[in-house]
């Protein structure tokens, strides 16, 4: 992909990415809690959980304030959420990752994935959802990057969104005819028509075989850990699926796996 990168050196759009992360993760970790509960997410978070003190500025700068506070409301002394610092450090984390891999604009563009891909795996692993409203986003936005890398790239990545989302509506039709049941949700289409966006088709088998290991090592670790999974037990596809657009966008697809 070649973005236009004169304006500024690769560290300054990794510094960029990485002064942006916190407060995107911040806002990933009000929407995971409000999407689903259907509440306004045009509000900043308002009140202490604790004491209902409404929260000012201070109080929101991304990890400062959680540090400057050590952890706890500055009324009632209450424990703030480790969500929201662990989401605030976590795509800060992801975002440098991105830029190590792809230094420049294109490091800039993985933190916005992977900042959409952590708001999906928080919905799909406590609510098995992927809503609509989070997954159209991820398809636009990897169709518009996809774009400003030249007439191909943008082809690779709308044959990849079709690709992905047929693919999967596809297989859902076929578990439905034979088991007689919901194997996917509607959303998972979304989702990987959004990996197909980002990645191309040429990086989807690849987007699936990851998934494919993240899902098999999660299972193979509830065994050990003396937990069976029962064949009918409902896993978080959309967390794996995550992982595979994340690892193949970072580091393109393997070798015999391109189509
Ligand atoms: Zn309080």
């Amino acid at each position: 992909m070649t973005l236009d990168a004169q304006s500024l050196p690769d560290w300054g759009w990794m510094a960029l990415a990485i002064a942006l992360a916190p407060a995107i993760g911040s806002f990933i970790g009000l929407l995971s809690l409000r999407l689903p509960a259907d509440r306004p997410v045009v509000a900043a978070r308002s009140a202490c959980d604790g004491c209902g003190r409404r929260l000012g500025v201070l109080d929101l700068v991304p990890v400062l304030s959680f540090v400057a506070l050590r952890g706890r409301c500055r009324s009632c002394g209450s424990p703030i959420a480790r969500r929201y610092l662990l989401l605030e450090v976590g795509c800060a984390l992801l975002a440098a990752w991105a830029g190590f891999v792809h230094p420049g604009p294109l490091g800039l563009a993985g933190a916005l994935l992977a900042c959409q891909l952590v708001l999906l795996c928080l919905l799909d692993a406590e609510h098995f959802w992927l809503p609509r409203v989070v997954t159209l986003p991820l398809i636009a936005s990897g169709l518009l990057i996809s774009a400003l890398g030249g007439a191909q790239a943008a082809l690779h990545s709308l044959i990849g969104a079709a690709a992905g989302y047929l693919s999967l509506v596809g297989i859902g039709a076929l578990y439905r005819r034979l088991r007689g049941r919901e194997g996917l949700g509607g959303g998972d289409a979304y989702m990987l028509a959004g990996a197909g966006a980002w990645v191309g088709w040429i990086g989807l088998p690849t987007t699936l075989l990851w998934a494919s290991l993240a899902g098999l090592s999660l299972v193979a670790a509830s065994l050990l850990a003396g937990r069976a999974v029962k064949a009918d037990q409902r896993l978080p596809f959309g967390v794996f699926l995550a992982a595979g657009t994340w690892l193949t966008w970072l580091y393109g697809p393997l070798g015999g796996l391109e189509l």
